[in-house]
């Protein structure tokens, strides 16, 4: 199968940034830049910017993302959000694992298992984050890393559902430090998770699952990256959060 029957999906992970000023602000500067996108945009906001997110990119091209939900439907979790409230919302995308997740609040692979069940039987699309750490890599264990991340955090999930899921190889080394995978190491390692998927699934599943790269990605370097064959879009951190930045990137996977 070609990439090309694949969705090219740019998705930007505010991260906790943003008043709700500010996003307006933000919102209302990318519709119409990213207006005439040939893959698929969405916006990953704070959990206070969702409704607001919604409401101004009715009509337009632009899906929006939460962060994280939890895993049960409601109950005595202090501070959490369950994927049926974020449904209620009109949100369609939720990113889960991401490895500030995992670093900063004890995430771990049966979690975000757990949550991208729960994503999914609420009706919701994951972006389940997968990569390794440096260290990982020095020491030549990146793909066992890897494999060990999907047959856990896909532990359970039907071939139908992983068709709803977008799976993003961000080395965790390369996220908010500038430092970026090379497109040869990105095509790597998203070829690889492809190859993962063809193992626990089949060859024509793994095909058609999206898988972006994440990790520093920015308007100078998108392009290369998105040209790769198996690297079908990118989850965005700080350079979505200025519109001008973020609409070249959308621009280098519509070309791309
Ligand atoms: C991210 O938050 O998923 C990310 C990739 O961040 P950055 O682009 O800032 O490295």
């Amino acid at each position: 199968m070609n990439k090309s029957v694949r969705k090219a999906v740019i998705a930007g992970n505010w991260k906790m940034n943003k008043t709700r000023p500010e996003a307006k602000e933000l919102i209302s500067s990318l519709v119409p830049l990213v207006k005439d996108a040939g893959c698929e945009v969405v916006i990953c906001v704070p959990f206070t910017n969702l409704e607001t997110a919604v409401a101004l990119t009715e009509g337009t091209n632009i899906k929006v993302g939460a962060q994280n939900c939890h895993f049960e439907k409601s109950g005595a979790f202090t501070g959490e959000v369950s994927a049926d409230m974020l449904m209620e919302l009109g949100v369609e995308y939720v990113v889960l694992g991401h490895s500030e997740r995992r670093q900063y609040f004890g995430e771990t692979d049966e979690t975000v298992n757990k949550r991208t069940r729960a994503a999914l039987s609420a009706g919701l699309k994951p972006i389940v984050c997968v990569g390794e750490l440096l260290w990982e890599r020095e020491c030549g264990i990146t793909e066992e890393v890897i494999a060990r991340q999907i047959k856990l955090d896909f532990f359970g999930i039907s071939k139908d559902e992983l068709l709803s899921c977008i799976i993003a190889y961000e080395p965790v080394w390369a996220i908010g430090t500038g430092k970026t995978a090379t497109a040869e190491q990105a095509e790597e390692v998203c070829a690889f998770i492809r190859a993962t998927l063809a193992k626990l699934y089949d060859s024509e599943t793994a095909e058609a699952v999206t898988v972006q790269y994440g990790g520093s990605m920015n308007a100078a370097n998108a392009a290369e990256l998105l040209s790769k064959p198996d690297v079908d879009g990118g989850l965005i951190g700080g350079a979505s959060l200025k519109a001008n930045d973020f609409s070249v990137i959308v621009g280098a996977a519509t070309n791309g």
